[in-house]
């Protein structure tokens, strides 16, 4: 259905007396029969709007939640950007062809008014912090043209990123419902819970030393270092997470991209401790399509699923640290080393600043070797990770705690050898590593507040030993490959994708 194809409505204040009132209730029955519908916003079909926020790794998850409420005959709107949803654009296509009712409404982004060249929209797409500076600033400005779409689409719930606190407000405005869309795992959210409120790290007494966050289902250990740092003093973004936490609790309720399999304590903590309602759609696009991407010729695919054919079982290292993390040269030399130094076959996705610049990085040869000896890919530019992680070459998965790539190798089987950085990523790993058991730790020390990573977080000894660790077929690396497919064959049975959809038929 196209944005403009809305059914007319009308609405009749009939007189409070029969004479009046038969006429007018006879006449409205009659604009009925010729398919006007008679109750303002409200229609026959459940309509819900989407609102991904500007990086893939919150559009993603949330589209393809979209993707799935569409599944269940609910019509969806998805409101963005243009360039934001070209991202996208062919898997809702796809879709439509079958003939699921999804609208992607475009809103101009304001390119000129924040000084940003055309199609610069996404975080993903940034190469500094100053012009991540600058989508923030457009996104603040798209707030007035967003709320009116919302309202224009007479909606039946909204759908919100985490980061539009607003929306509460627009919900409230239209009496709908609002869910909350977290693009993460409630262990997270149980554990900020506690730190705000029993701050156990202003009873350390240094930032390498550990604590116990109290009050959780397991005894999770973290260091003050690696707390985000507005636990510890108050920064602009501590401020804004104060408000998505106080919007999550006006919420109707709240959507977690996890699988409660993953995470059952938790779940029931989330619920009866905190006392919030949740639902958990586990990883949507495994719902969706089991190989995004598959249907398109793509050559880089094709050649590297032809050299993953070439690997034996589970002996790949996949390294990628998602869509934002900028390493500076010195950190990607060290895991250049760590690779060389393993010898363990890889495939390593490299995000640099500059994609053209020269690559002084590399030690002289690296590639060249690499390649003669078939042991690694290095690859520049987006990969297809979700069909990467399931090949059955891939034995691991070095990565930097994104919740959607965490999710991604779960669901695969895969390993994890855990680096975090920024965000909640060392909570993620604290659920691999104490929870979960199923990665080993590379070593990261601190919390870095951006994507930008200017020290060496881990270097090539620290990489080694987490390498061959993992990799290297002693009796606890199998354990931890045992425990990770079963973990896979657990969620993948789970089917959880019901629950937020059979909620919205009760509203
Ligand atoms: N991704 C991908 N190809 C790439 C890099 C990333 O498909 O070359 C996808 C990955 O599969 C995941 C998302 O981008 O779905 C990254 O999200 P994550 O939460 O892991 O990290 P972030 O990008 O937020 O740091």
């Amino acid at each position: 259905m196209a944005a403009g194809d809305r059914k007319l409505r009308a609405v009749f204040l009939p007189y409070f007396t029969s004479s009046h009132i038969i006429p007018l209730v006879d006449t409205a029955r009659l604009f009925a029969a010729w398919g006007i519908s008679l109750h303002g916003c409200r229609r026959s079909e459940l309509r819900a709007v989407f609102l991904p926020f500007f990086t893939s790794s919150h559009i993603i998850p949330l589209v393809d939640t979209a993707r799935l409420f569409a599944a269940r005959g609910i019509s969806v709107t998805i409101i963005t950007t243009p360039s934001n949803a070209a991202l996208f654009q062919a898997s809702v296509d796809r879709d439509i062809a079958i003939g699921r009712e999804i609208t992607v409404q475009t809103i101009r982004f304001p390119s000129a008014e924040v000084g940003l060249p055309e199609g610069i929209e996404n975080f993903g797409a940034v190469d500094s912090i100053e012009m991540a500076g600058k989508v923030n600033q457009g996104i603040f400005l798209l707030q007035k043209p967003m709320e009116e779409l919302v309202r224009n689409g007479c909606p039946d719930c909204i759908v919100s990123d985490m980061f539009y606190p607003w929306t509460v407000d627009i919900a409230k405005e239209l009496k709908i419902p609002r869910f909350i869309l977290y693009a993460t795992n409630c262990f997270y959210h149980c554990a900020f819970h506690s730190l705000r409120l029993h701050a156990p790290h202003e009873k350390v007494n240094s930032d390498a030393e550990s604590l116990v966050i109290p009050g959780l289902p397991d005894p999770i250990e973290i260091t003050r270092a690696q707390l985000e740092d507005y636990h510890k003093t108050q920064t602009e973004f501590g401020k804004l997470m104060d408000l998505v936490k106080e919007t999550e609790v006006q919420s109707y309720g709240t959507i977690f991209t996890s699988y409660s399999e993953l995470e059952p304590l938790y779940v029931h903590h989330y619920k009866n401790v905190l006392g919030r309602k949740c639902w958990h759609v586990g990883l949507p696009s495994h719902a969706i399509e089991r190989n995004r991407g598959l249907e398109e010729k793509n050559s880089k695919r094709d050649y590297l699923l032809s050299w993953l054919g070439t690997q034996k079982a589970n002996s790949v290292l996949y390294i990628c640290f998602g869509s934002l993390v900028l390493f500076h040269d010195a950190q990607l030399r060290e895991i250049a080393k760590a690779l060389e130094e393993s010898d363990q076959p890889f495939i390593w996705v490299v995000r640099t600043r500059d994609q053209t610049e020269e690559e002084s990085w590399l030690p002289e040869g690296f590639e060249q070797r690499a390649k003669e000896s078939n042991g690694g890919l290095v690859l520049r530019g987006w990969v297809p990770q979700v069909l990467i992680l399931n090949h059955s070459a891939i034995g691991g998965f070095m990565t930097h705690c994104g919740w959607n790539s965490v999710l991604e190798s779960v669901t695969a089987g895969v390993p994890l050898i855990t680096m975090p950085l920024f965000a909640e990523q060392f909570y993620n790993e604290k659920l691999i590593t104490q929870v979960l058991k199923i990665g080993v730790e590379a070593g990261s020390e601190v919390y870095n507040p951006m994507f930008e990573i200017m020290n060496i977080v881990a270097g090539k000894d620290k990489l080694v030993r987490a390498i061959t660790g993992l990799m290297g077929g002693s009796e606890e690396a199998q354990e931890i490959r045992r425990r990770a497919k079963e973990m896979s064959v657990k969620v993948k049975k789970s089917g959880r994708t019901e629950g937020p959809v059979t909620l919205i038929w009760t509203l």
